[in-house]
């Protein structure tokens, strides 16, 4: 069938929309008109700097209706309300063992630019185009994704919302409730207050931390903070952040959270936690990337977890957080602002200016 999507056409260009054929769905396959899709950092990342050979399409956190199913797929059907997450095998150790997040076949399935069993579902004039990213490349009005990585979500809440739970607002919210699984009355410090790390100050409030220490260069984010449940704010463009989390907390946090991926302010995330202090990195770096620490305060019983999608199994986690948004405790919608299709490169501008948080791209059917 012919959709429209946002086709990179090579690394660094801007984004064009444009008339593409998307393949017949296969026996696992769930087709899904895609209402919005939020731009992430790892779509950016992939645009601008990884030398992908083809034109490309991204987007993975698309949200839409179901259109039509394969024969073996269970979990939805026609006219489901659906959010789109990463995808996984479910047939290697760590899908069995309930960990889909660490699937051994993560990088092919959700990188590799093509289905599992290598065909290319997206075309252009017969040529194939790099798509299902994250099993679903839903930066267009259709997307063709997997029944292991759409989630029924329900139809009383509007749905251009929900695209960004499928990955930045699930990882850090997952990274507090399932990978540090913190504990009421006690402290975090999170480093960057981006979509991501404001999704971590949302969630810390919602597991009871009593102090949330919310670090960032820029006051606008700052005050979103605040205004989401950080308690204290530091801007460590002005102030040094390890000293400035010390002084709140007395001796450290007992949990930080780096969503940067920047080695300098991983170190400060480290530096910033009490004795036997977890924290955890969840920010993507550049290929090759190093960070250093301080061994021997590192032996104090401190730990350090990287983590991949806030360690959420998206059909499971998806539903709680929509519970919590309907409840008003995660008011996650604070961060997004819409963008008609047409205007993706403006949304692109203003999420690298730092001016939007969490930009969704809106998808009309017409375009
Ligand atoms: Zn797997
Ligand atoms: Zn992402």
């Amino acid at each position: 069938m012919k959709i429209k999507a946002a086709v990179s056409p090579a690394t660094g260009q801007p984004f064009q929309m444009e008339e593409v054929e998307l393949d017949d769905l296969r026996s696992n396959e769930v087709l899904v008109r895609i209402v919005g899709t939020g731009l992430c950092h790892t779509d950016l990342f992939f645009k601008n700097d990884v030398p992908i050979p083809l034109p490309a399409v991204y987007g993975h956190e698309g949200a839409g209706i179901v259109e039509k199913v394969g024969e073996k797929v269970a979990a939805v059907k026609p006219g489901d309300h659906v959010a789109l997450s990463y995808n996984s095998c479910g047939v290697c150790k760590n899908c069995l063992k309930g960990m889909p997040f660490y699937c051994a076949n993560f990088n092919g399935l959700n990188y590799g630019g093509a289905r599992g069993d290598g065909t290319m579902p997206i075309t252009k004039d017969g040529i194939p185009l790099y798509g299902c990213f994250f099993g679903q490349s839903s930066l267009a009005n259709f997307s063709l994704a997997t029944e292991r990585n759409v989630v029924k979500v329900p139809e009383d809440v509007p749905l251009e919302i929900l695209g960004p739970l499928g990955c930045g607002v699930m990882t850090g919210a997952g990274t507090v409730i399932n990978a540090l699984k913190v504990r009421a009355g006690s402290s975090i410090a999170v480093f960057g207050a981006g979509s991501v790390g404001l999704s971590a100050v949302m969630a810390a409030k919602v597991a009871g931390c009593a102090c949330i220490i919310a670090i960032d260069v820029k006051p606008n984010r700052l005050e979103l903070a605040k205004e989401l449940g950080a308690t204290h704010v530091i801007n460590s463009a002005e102030k040094n952040a390890v000293d400035g989390v010390k002084g709140i907390t007395g001796s450290g946090a007992d949990y930080s959270v780096d969503s940067t991926g920047v080695p300098a302010v991983v170190r400060q995330a480290i530096d910033g936690i009490d004795l036997a202090g977890r924290c955890a990195l969840l920010g993507s770096s550049p290929i090759g990337t190093e960070a250093s620490f301080n061994m021997n305060e590192f032996l104090t019983g401190r730990s350090v977890v990287g983590v991949i999608e806030g360690e959420a199994v998206p059909q499971i986690f998806i539903p709680q957080l929509i519970d919590l948004y309907k409840q008003g405790k995660f008011p996650f919608d604070k961060l997004i602002k819409f963008y008609d299709a047409k205007d993706i490169n403006k949304a692109v501008e203003d999420s690298e200016k730092g001016v939007t948080l969490k930009p969704v791209i809106r998808f009309d059917g017409k375009i």
